[in-house]
């Protein structure tokens, strides 16, 4: 029998399996080369599946590549409710005790992490950037810090499991070999949990106007100095005026929530653009955003800094600020 496991939660993402189970779970299968290494044993790859995973989901799960499939049922499953889903998951780990625990940063892996990680009294390193065993067999989980300037190395030394969130988007997915997994089904005692608090009553995907950014030939991207959601909005209205045009991001932006999807990013851990025409707002030109768009027909780049980096890869600097600037370019626009 294998020592360790690591659990990857499969998110429910209206009747399919969210992507960032497919990302972590290529991510956990490097990693295992090397606990493999260590141990002369890899871990067990077991995906994490809670209430009612529809007929498709269970079946992309069982051929993922991973070792075993857990279903958590219980009445008070169907719906996604944080605090019943964190217990599901706190009573099987701690029946099953697994090394690691991976979620995507979604909306409902931002919840049930740091719960999780409260109730099992253990850590929780969010929004990583990458995860890897070291030498020594620690498990490495790097935090970005200051918009990505610093990465912070966090263990978890004494306590299990060790949780991970990731950025969906992150991690690239790689085909896995297929072994058609084991189903384990796990019935967790939830008499005693309230079900109140906040409870899932739709789902409204957000509506992208826009083409994929790899797709556009035109691209408004938008940085950290857009300042806020109002702002943001301005790039959407700019866009709408040019055909085959989309929005897109660097991190920090999406960091804020502030743009539509991690879809949008550009970049080192993004989406690598090659439009027509580059519009950067308030983009410093950070080298892991650079590397996206250099390849683009012509940049140009709006910065209140007169020395910002990415005014060294554009064809066309305006030094100023970028609200005001896009606010008279969408009133230009808008008269021709
Ligand atoms: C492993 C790793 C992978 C990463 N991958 C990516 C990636 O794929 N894509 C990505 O984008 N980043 C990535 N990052 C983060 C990256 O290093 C930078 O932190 C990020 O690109 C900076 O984003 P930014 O330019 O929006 O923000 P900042 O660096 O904070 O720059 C904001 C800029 O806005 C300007 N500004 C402020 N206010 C205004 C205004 N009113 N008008 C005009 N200008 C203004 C400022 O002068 C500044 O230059 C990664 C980092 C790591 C460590």
């Amino acid at each position: 029998m294998r020592d360790k496991k690591i659990f990857i939660y499969a998110e429910d993402d209206c009747g399919k399996v969210n992507s960032a189970y497919f990302e972590l779970l290529s991510k956990a299968c490097e990693i295992n080369k090397t606990i493999e290494a260590q141990d002369g044993a890899p871990a067990e790859l077991c995906a994490v599946a809670v209430g009612a995973a529809g007929e498709e989901a269970m079946k992309s799960l069982v051929d993922s590549g991973a070792d075993v499939v857990y279903n958590i049922k219980g009445s008070k499953l169907d719906v996604y409710n944080p605090s019943v889903f964190s217990e599901a998951l706190t009573q099987l780990c701690k029946a099953e005790v697994p090394y690691i625990f991976l979620f995507g940063s979604t909306a409902q892996g931002t919840e049930i992490a740091p719960t999780l990680g409260v109730k099992l009294h253990t850590g929780v390193a969010a929004h990583c950037v990458d995860l890897r065993i070291d030498g020594e067999g620690a498990f490495v989980q790097d935090v970005p810090a200051f918009g990505g300037k610093v990465i912070g190395e966090i263990i978890t030394p004494d306590t299990l499991p060790q949780i991970a969130t990731v950025k969906p988007g992150l991690f690239q997915v790689t085909k896995l070999p297929s072994k058609a997994a084991k189903i384990v089904s796990f019935q967790p005692i939830l008499d005693e949990v309230e079900s109140g608090g906040i409870v899932l009553k739709e789902v409204h995907i957000k509506k992208r106007n826009s083409l994929p950014v790899d797709k556009a030939e035109v691209i408004i991207c938008g940085g950290f100095g857009m300042g806020c959601d109002e702002n943001w909005e301005l790039l959407e209205k700019v866009a709408n005026y040019f055909e085959k045009s989309a929005v897109g991001c660097t991190r920090p932006a999406l960091d804020e929530d502030w743009a539509v999807d991690e879809g949008t990013m550009i970049g080192t851990s993004g989406k690598t653009v090659r439009p027509k025409l580059y519009i950067g707002a308030g983009i410093s030109g950070a080298m892991h955003h650079v590397c996206g768009i250099s390849d683009s027909d012509f940049i140009i780049s709006i910065n209140k800094d007169e020395n910002a980096e990415i005014f060294k890869t554009s064809d066309l600097k305006i030094v100023g600020d970028a609200v005001r600037i896009l606010t008279a370019l969408e009133k230009r626009l808008s008269k021709e």
